[in-house]
């Protein structure tokens, strides 16, 4: 991994999802992370996917970062055996500790809270407030009609298409761990770009 990645936050759902290659994915993923030497940096969860990720991270022997706010500890259930677990007073500060303490994010299938974490990381990025990457992983056609949103906002003029660089998609965990490993430096915080 280049020196300028360390961790990686992973954005992704409280639910399974129908198809089974979500889950398979997200084990993938934690594995994957974990063997690259990369600390998770996620939601905290022991649900749905968010609980795969973590999980298989720990069992390959990676270092893993939980973030949560404390009202939602009974419903997302942290995961006992993180290395590190984070309360925090509010969602807002949850989503602002995971982007402080991660050097690039991947978004795995989720939903709208997956979302929501992956459409403010964009627009920061677009605001010129960071540059680390943004990976949309797409197992199962999850990421499709994300980029498809994206691309009908491009061509109604409301998103420049430069900021088609604000991400990239992988089809699979390899190739988003691939991204990782090639990822440039980040340019330093710079003014804000046309919007
Ligand atoms: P979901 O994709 O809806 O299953 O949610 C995935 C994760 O995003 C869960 O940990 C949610 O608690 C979290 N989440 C949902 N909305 C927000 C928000 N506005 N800010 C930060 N995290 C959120």
């Amino acid at each position: 991994m280049p020196n300028h990645i360390r961790s990686v936050a992973v954005f992704c759902g409280t639910r399974p999802g129908n198809d089974p290659a979500h889950r398979a994915a997200a084990q993938a993923l934690g594995r994957g992370i974990a063997e690259a030497g990369l600390t998770l940096v996620y939601g905290g969860g022991g649900i749905g996917l968010m609980g795969a990720v973590a999980e298989a991270a720990l069992g390959a022997g990676g270092r893993v970062r939980g973030v949560i706010p404390e009202f939602l500890t009974r419903i997302e259930r942290p995961y006992a055996e993180l290395t590190e677990l984070e309360i925090t007073t509010s969602m807002h500060t949850r989503k602002t500790r995971m982007f402080e303490l991660a050097d690039a994010f991947i978004t795995l299938s989720g939903g709208l809270g997956t979302m929501d974490e992956t459409v403010e990381i964009l627009t920061w990025r677009q605001l010129g407030l960071h540059d680390k990457p943004v990976i949309l992983l797409d197992i199962a056609g999850w990421a499709k009609p994300v980029v498809a949103l994206i691309e009908a906002l491009i061509a109604q003029g409301f998103v420049d298409p430069v900021h088609r660089r604000l991400y990239q998609v992988a089809p699979d965990v390899p190739t988003a761990l691939e991204l990782l490993r090639t990822a440039p430096s980040p340019e330093p915080a710079a003014p804000p770009e046309r919007l």
